[in-house]
């Protein structure tokens, strides 16, 4: 095409290009999802709906792009991407990197969501959508413990929200009775709370709030121990 006398704009765009070597997580999480799960009336403290739509989305992410991904985890309204320290995905440029998965992301969270939450219509006024970064890790300790770090933030989450919620819907409690109830304690704190106020054994909560979702390259959804797997996670990687 003809270069216009206007072309000399695009000398104004900057490439952010990702360092090389290193690990690339790109990390998206939803906008305001506390308001958002209280519009659509999500269950709490885990609604299962929610939970596999995302797992679902990030699945069809992982496979789009399984040549540059290891796998991918997930809680809540979040969901990280580990890509390969070698990869060339779009020259490495975080713009492109960042803003494709989440949209990709995005789409395939509208375009699924009827299939989980049947008979619910998405409101324009209240539509779905998530923010992105992307973020390097410069070794494999460094990434591993990235994964550790949101592993144990799901289980740190997932144990107060689980005694929070059980509180007031088992025990009859308001919110702040409930945190009140909870403030100051430890985890085995709070396993004896809900065991000995609610009469429920946390080990016997489902894994997949417990745990977290990890997918695949080959596009497995696993609920497991991360910490307890991290070496065989990362082979060949
Ligand atoms: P921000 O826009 O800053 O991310 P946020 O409201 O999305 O704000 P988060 O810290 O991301 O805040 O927390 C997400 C919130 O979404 C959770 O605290 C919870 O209330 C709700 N949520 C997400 N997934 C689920 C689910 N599967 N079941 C019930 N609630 C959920
Ligand atoms: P990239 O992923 O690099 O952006 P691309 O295939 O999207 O690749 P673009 O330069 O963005 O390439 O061009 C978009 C192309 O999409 C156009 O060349 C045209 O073929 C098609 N297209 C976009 N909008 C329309 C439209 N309204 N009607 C017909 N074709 C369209
Ligand atoms: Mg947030
Ligand atoms: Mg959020
Ligand atoms: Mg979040
Ligand atoms: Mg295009």
């Amino acid at each position: 095409m003809a270069k216009s006398r206007f072309e000399y704009v695009r000398e104004f765009e900057s490439h952010d290009v990702l360092l090389p070597q290193c690990y690339i997580v790109v990390r998206i999480d939803g906008k305001k999802f506390h308001e958002f799960s209280k519009y659509y009336e999500f269950a709490k403290p885990n609604d299962d709906r929610a939970l596999k739509l995302m797992n679902a989305a990030a699945k069809n992410v992982v496979l789009q792009y399984r040549n540059d991904v290891i796998l991918a985890y997930g809680e809540s309204d979040e969901y990280s991407f580990i890509l390969k320290s070698d990869t060339s995905l779009f020259n490495r440029r975080r713009d492109k990197i960042s803003s494709l998965f989440v949209s990709l992301f995005t789409s395939n969270y509208v375009t699924l969501w009827p299939k989980f939450f049947v008979g619910v219509e998405l409101h324009p006024k209240h539509l779905p959508f998530f923010d992105s970064r992307c973020v390097q890790y410069p070794n494999l300790k460094a990434i591993k413990d990235y994964l550790s770090w949101r592993f144990v933030d799901t289980h740190i989450n997932n144990l107060y929200n689980t005694a929070f919620w059980k509180l007031i819907q088992v025990c009859g409690m308001n919110p702040r009775e409930a945190e009140n109830r909870l403030s100051g304690t430890y985890s085995s704190g709070k396993q004896e709370i809900l065991f000995k106020d609610c009469g429920i054994n946390y080990n016997n909560e489902p894994e997949m709030y417990k745990k977290g979702s990890l997918i695949t390259r080959k596009g497995e959804i696993l609920h497991i121990d991360v910490i307890k797997m991290i070496d065989d996670l990362f082979v060949g990687f």
